[in-house]
């Protein structure tokens, strides 16, 4: 009955030296964000212990009485979130759940459409040397070179033209909403399906700032732990008719016993999304992310080559444009790395520079909202940010790494948290 510390004080000390690790520094990875406590207990609990074969009612294993109960709660509070008429809550990850998703629309050797890999798309969205582009055949549309956005009379032209079964929505990286009406159209006039991954934009639908894909896809997946700001997980939503073979799909298709204490931090963060809240949270979330665009395109930082793709953003994240900038994304990564602010390097369309180094940034601010941040302090970030990258190597880190700290020390993560 030993504690972490006891049995291993190696990874007792790497949980510490997370803890002060995300307190210190400012969190801007778009795909990342930070638990409630009430997750965080929901996830670290004996529910890890057990085994669900099966779904609730139906299991393979006896002693399954409690957690039917959370696994109802999550497929109930999900459904209502969303409007959908079927949920499975138990993908592993996102890219579980959308293995998943092809799985039960589709047979190996199928056509699938999505978003390019390269101007934003998922690695399960057809990367060749994903499960996507082995076992199906696939095409992509692109964003338009001039202003970055998806023009969906290419995706129409595309669509005519390769006749895919399954049309994908959605992205990794991309800074607009997409047209999900005039998706369905395209699919209903070339007879594919379509589905759409939220993953990332899943909490602000869930916040009613940004469309819900749900009414028109004939399946929806996604992440809980971007936007939505839950355990590191999936699910798919779907059109009843598409019930049987998601759930087929999953499990025993695609997976063996569920997560059930990931299940039941699911079902948490579906209840605190559903707040009043969580939709406060949201909008400070897209109102960082303008301010962060806006300060970006102002003329002090252009005049040293760095942009913004389409010039702004709709929804939590900001692409940078380094593709005129004496900073390629390594060195910017790097530079923001110093100043205490984590971000992740991001591949342009159409970029230049090789895909380890590349020629942009992707910024996000759901972590930030959720530690407090609201206009003012993201004004003070996005200030931050310009003023490194328009000075690039001639920075003054050291003091730009003092703004960062004051704002972390301002917005202490996880009050009174003790890991060990
Ligand atoms: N789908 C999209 C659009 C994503 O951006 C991601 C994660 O980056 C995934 C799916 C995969 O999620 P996971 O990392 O949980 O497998």
């Amino acid at each position: 009955n030993q504690g972490l510390a006891q049995v291993d004080p190696e990874i007792a000390a790497v949980l510490d030296g997370e803890l002060a690790r995300q307190r210190d520094t400012l969190e801007m990875i778009a795909s990342e964000n930070f638990v409630p406590r009430a997750v965080l207990e929901a996830q670290g609990s004996v529910l890890t212990n057990k085994y669900a074969e099966g779904y609730p009612g139906r299991r393979y294993y006896g002693g399954c009485e409690q957690v039917d109960i959370a696994e109802n709660l999550a497929i109930a509070r999900v459904k209502e979130l969303y409007g959908a008429e079927h949920a499975n809550v138990q993908p592993h990850s996102g890219a579980t759940a959308n293995a998943a998703v092809l799985h039960a629309l589709i047979n190996k050797g199928d056509k699938i459409l999505g978003l390019e890999l390269a101007h934003g798309g998922h690695l399960t969205h057809g990367m060749k040397i994903n499960f996507s582009g082995k076992l199906y055949e696939v095409s992509a549309y692109g964003v338009d070179p001039e202003t970055h956005l998806v023009d969906m009379d290419k995706v129409r032209e595309t669509a005519l033209a390769e006749r895919p079964d399954v049309i994908i929505g959605g992205w990794s990286a991309y800074p607009r909403h997409l047209d999900f009406a005039a998706f369905r159209a395209i699919a209903d006039e070339v007879g594919a399906k379509l589905w759409v991954d939220m993953a990332h934009f899943a909490g602000l639908v869930a916040a009613d700032l940004h469309p819900n894909p749900v009414p028109f896809a004939d399946v929806v997946s996604s992440t809980v732990h971007k936007t939505l700001g839950g355990p590191r997980s999936g699910f798919i939503l779907s059109k009843q008719e598409f019930a049987k073979k998601i759930d087929s799909a999953v499990f025993p298709g695609q997976q063996g016993g569920p997560l059930m204490h990931v299940i039941a931090a699911k079902a948490v963060a579906f209840k605190i999304a559903g707040s009043a809240e969580f939709a406060e949270r949201q909008e400070r979330v897209l109102r960082g992310a303008k301010i962060i665009a806006e300060r970006l395109v102002a003329d002090d930082v252009t005049k040293a080559g760095v942009s913004v793709l389409t010039g702004g953003t709709d929804v939590h994240l900001v692409l940078v444009d380094l593709r005129h900038s004496e900073l390629d994304g390594q060195q910017a990564e790097d530079l923001l790395h110093a100043v205490g602010i984590t971000v992740n390097r991001n591949a342009v369309p159409f970029d230049p520079r090789p895909p380890r180094v590349t020629s942009g940034l992707r910024i996000g601010t759901p972590a930030l909202a959720t530690r407090g941040f609201g206009d003012k302090e993201f004004t003070e970030v996005a200030d931050i940010i310009a003023t490194a990258l328009k000075n690039g190597a001639a920075t003054d880190v050291d003091s730009l790494k003092a703004r960062v700290d004051k704002l972390a020390a301002d917005f202490p993560l996880y009050p009174g948290l003790q890991q060990y």
